[in-house]
C-alpha cells in the first residue's frame, strides 16, 4: 500500500478554518519539516494510528509523557474508575495527597509540592516564588533551554552574547523580558560573567538540567555542579525545569543521575500520565511561602484534577513497582542508538547521538553539540528528507530537529528492529 495523507490533508485544510496554523500548539504543524501532519486517531503500545489508516511506531509520545505506551491498560482502568467518580470537584482529594507523597519520595530534593496544569505553569509560578523568596528580579535562563511561553522565559540569546532579554515573541514586553539573562549552556565562564555583573539582584537560575528542547544536549562534566556552586555563592536560587527529564531520564530526573540538590524544581508530562498536571516543589521553607500557607499567590480551577491525578498516580507506580523498568527501557534506547548510528555511518554520515535514559536525539552535524549554537548549525535540510522518509516508512519521530525523541515501555525488540531498517532507507535517501 502506498503512503498516502490525502485525508490528513483535508482535515488540516479544515482545521485551519476555525484553529489558527490548524493546530493547538505550533511545532505540531510541521511547519519546520514541511509537509502535512497524520491526524491521528487513536494510540496503543508503540503505535499511533492516523485518519488515513497509516500505523507509526512512535518515539514522539505525546512529547515524553507515554513513557509507558499508549492506552496502557492499567493507567485506562485507573482512569475509569476515576471517571465513574466525577471528573473535577474544585476541592481537595485523596489522590492528591498520594501523589504528592510519591513524587517526594522519588526526587530528592523536593520537599513540599504544588500540583498545577501545564509545564508553562509551573515554571511561571516557581519564578514568582523564586522572586518573592529571595526579594530580587532578573533571572538568569540558558538559549536553547524552554520553559513554556510564559513572557519571562520566551526570551532568548542575541548570537550566543550574553545579552539582556530580547522578547522572542511579539506581545512580550521588553520590561518584562529584560529582567531575563540569557547565557549559552554549558558555558560556565559566560554565567560566571553574568554573576560578576549582575549578581545581586538574580533572583534565580532557571535550567533544564539535561536540555531536550534543543535537540538533545547532555552537560558536560562538572558543568551542572558548577552551575549549583554560583547560585549558592551569590544566594540565588537554582531551579531545575525537569518537565521533561523528570521520570524521563531516571525515577528521580537529573537531579538524581548528577546528584545536585536544586532549590526549586518544575515537572510536568510524565507525572499526568498523558493528562494535563504539572507540578512545582522544592525545600519546605520556599513552598511555605505560597498561598494559603504563605503570600505568594497561585492558584488553579482544574489543579490535582481527579482524573490527572488517577492516571499520573498509575503511572509512577507502575514505573516504580515494574521490576528493572528504566533499566530495561534505557538498555532498548541504546540498542535503538547504537543501531541507527550503524546505519548511518554505512551510509557516510558522522552523526551526533546523545542518549539520557529514555531519552535520545540525532544531530544532523559532524561536530560536538553541547548549546544551542552548536546545535543550530546541524543539517536542517538532510534531518527533513530523513524525517519524511521515517515518516513514510512508518516510524514517528518529532518534527523538528530540535527535539529529542522518547522511548516507552511498550517499544519492543522487533520495534527496534524495523526502525533500525527504516532508518537506513532514510539515509539512503539522504545521501541521494
Ligand atoms: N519545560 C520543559 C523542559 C518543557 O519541555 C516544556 C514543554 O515541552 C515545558 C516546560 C512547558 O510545558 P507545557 O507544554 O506543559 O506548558
Amino acid at each position: 500500500m502506498t503512503f498516502t495523507l490525502k485525508k490528513s490533508t483535508a482535515a488540516f485544510a479544515e482545521a485551519k478554518r476555525y484553529i489558527p496554523g490548524g493546530v493547538n500548539s505550533p511545532v505540531r504543524s510541521f511547519r519546520g519539516v514541511g509537509g502535512t501532519p497524520p491526524f491521528i486517531a487513536k494510540a496503543a503500545g508503540s503505535r499511533i494510528y492516523d485518519i488515513d489508516g497509516n500505523a507509526y511506531i512512535d518515539y514522539v509520545g505525546s512529547w515524553g509523557p507515554m513513557i509507558l505506551g499508549h492506552a496502557h491498560p492499567e493507567v485506562l482502568g485507573e482512569l475509569k474508575e476515576a471517571l465513574e467518580r466525577g471528573t473535577s470537584y474544585g476541592a481537595p482529594t485523596l489522590l492528591e495527597t498520594e501523589l504528592a507523597r510519591l513524587i517526594i519520595e522519588a526526587v530528592p530534593s523536593v520537599e513540599l509540592i504544588r500540583f498545577v496544569n501545564s509545564g508553562t505553569e509551573a515554571t511561571m509560578s516557581a519564578l514568582r516564588l523564586a522572586r518573592a523568596y529571595t526579594k530580587r528580579n532578573k533571572i538568569v535562563k540558558f538559549a536553547g533551554c524552554y520553559h513554556g511561553h510564559h513572557d519571562s522565559l520566551l526570551v532568548k540569546a542575541g548570537s550566543g552574547a550574553t545579552t539582556l532579554g530580547v522578547p522572542d515573541s511579539p506581545g512580550v514586553p521588553s520590561t518584562i523580558a529584560g529582567n531575563t539573562l540569557t547565557v549559552e549552556y554549558n558555558d560556565d565562564e559566560e554565567l560566571a560573567a553574568v554573576f560578576e555583573q549582575h549578581g545581586e539582584d538574580i533572583a534565580a537560575v532557571i535550567i533544564e538540567p539535561v536540555p531536550g528542547n534543543m535537540g538533545l544536549v547532555l552537560p558536560r562534566p562538572g558543568y551542572l555542579e558548577k552551575v549549583r556552586a554560583i547560585t549558592e555563592q551569590y544566594g540565588a536560587l537554582l531551579i531545575f525545569d525537569e518537565v521533561m527529564s523528570g521520570f524521563r531520564v531516571a525515577y528521580g530526573g537529573a537531579q538524581e543521575v548528577y546528584k545536585i540538590t536544586p532549590d526549586l524544581t518544575c515537572l510536568g508530562k510524565v507525572i499526568g500520565g498523558g493528562l494535563p498536571a504539572a507540578a512545582y516543589g522544592g525545600r519546605q521553607e520556599i513552598m511555605e511561602m505560597i498561598a494559603p500557607a504563605g503570600p505568594v499567590y497561585q492558584a488553579g480551577t482544574l489543579s490535582g484534577n481527579p482524573l490527572a491525578m488517577a492516571a499520573g498516580l498509575a503511572t509512577l507506580r507502575l514505573l516504580s513497582q515494574t521490576e528493572d523498568f528504566y533499566e530495561k527501557v534505557i538498555t532498548m534506547t541504546a540498542a535503538l542508538c547504537a543501531g541507527i548510528q550503524a546505519q548511518a555511518l554505512a551510509y557516510g554520515f558522522n552523526f551526533q547521538f546523545h542518549q539520557a535514559g529514555t531519552m535520545f536525539g540525532l544531530f544532523f552535524s559532524d561536530k560536538t553539540v553541547y548549546d544551542y549554537n552548536s546545535a543550530k548549525q546541524s543539517d536542517v535540510a538532510a534531518f527533513n528528507i530523513f524525517f519524511h522518509a521515517m515518516l513514510a516508512e512508518g516510524v514517528y519521530l518529532a518534527p523538528s530537529q530540535f527535539e529529542a525523541a522518547f522511548m516507552s515501555g511498550a517499544h519492543t525488540h522487533a520495534d527496534i528492529g524495523a526502525t533500525i531498517a527504516a532508518s537506513g532507507n532514510a539515509f539512503a535517501k539522504v545521501a541521494e
